[in-house]
């Protein structure tokens, strides 16, 4: 029997269910191993017996936080997609500001037909059982997830930060030129590719733990005269919600 797969989108711009489509032949040798039961980018078909429920897009209305908590109860394994899903990303620049002023903003006098809430990570709402985060999603990574999901491993993000990517590109760091980048805290995997590129890292694949970050602090401020305070005042893109619940 091959697993059950669906892919569900909330609030968001839905490129990471579109990245799974773009994976084209490698897209092929899935849904050879999978049979997808519910996509509404891919197929008009929908059952609701699921073995793995991949979901992009925040919790960031009332009817998402329904959808979601629906979608968790259909599926034995939920996987958040993406920068919206894992920490509420770029949704989250709505929640510094007054929620009149970006509703009214957006919709105008019809305002009241949309109701809105804190934009917010699903794993806020329901249980997630994995993350695979990044704006958009790395496809090489969902590949990584769905091989060991289809062998019955255990998948796991890697533990370090995107300096070590960005270090063995033999990129001059950012800092070195007096600018600021979230590399030093954010979790790696997307082979520094701002950084490398001439950006700063806006940490789109979140912060990964307060024992990095409170080692990035004394290392900034040590090498650089850089307040970590100063840095994740820069965490605004995506990290709202998550700088937060930050120390
Ligand atoms: S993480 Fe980025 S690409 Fe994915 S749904 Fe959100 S905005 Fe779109
Ligand atoms: S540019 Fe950013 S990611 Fe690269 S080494 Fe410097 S701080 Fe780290
Ligand atoms: S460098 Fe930072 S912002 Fe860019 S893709 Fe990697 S984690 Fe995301």
């Amino acid at each position: 029997m091959k697993p059950k797969v669906a892919i569900f989108s909330l609030t968001g711009c839905e490129g990471c269910s579109l990245a799974i489509l773009e994976l084209e032949d490698r897209l092929l040798d899935i849904l050879d191993a999978v049979e997808v039961v519910n996509f509404r980018e891919g197929m008009t078909e929908r059952t609701w017996d699921i073995d793995i429920g991949f979901v992009d897009g925040a919790v960031s209305t009332p009817q998402d936080e329904t959808e979601v908590r629906h979608i968790r109860e259909h599926c034995t394994t939920l996987v958040a997609i993406g920068a919206c899903a894992c920490l509420g990303g770029l949704n989250t620049l709505k929640n510094h500001q007054p929620e009149e002023d970006y509703r009214r903003y957006v919709y105008g006098d019809r305002a009241e037909w949309f109701p809105t809430i804190t934009a917010r990570p699903i794993s806020s709402v329901v249980k997630v059982d994995y993350e695979l985060p990044g704006c958009p999603m790395i496809k090489e990574e969902f590949l990584r997830f769905v091989t060991h999901a289809l062998a019955g491993r255990t998948f796991t993000l890697p533990d370090h930060a995107v300096c070590v990517e960005c270090k063995k590109r033999g990129n001059l760091c950012l800092y070195e030129k007096g600018e600021i980048c979230l590399g030093p805290m954010t979790r790696a995997g997307c082979d520094a590719i701002c950084p490398t590129y001439g950006s700063k890292c806006e940490a789109c694949r979140g912060i990964l733990n307060e024992d990095v970050l409170k080692a990035a602090g004394i290392n900034l401020r040590e090498q650089y005269n850089v307040e970590l305070d100063d840095v994740l005042a820069d965490l605004q893109l995506f990290g709202a919600y998550q700088a937060k619940a930050l120390p």
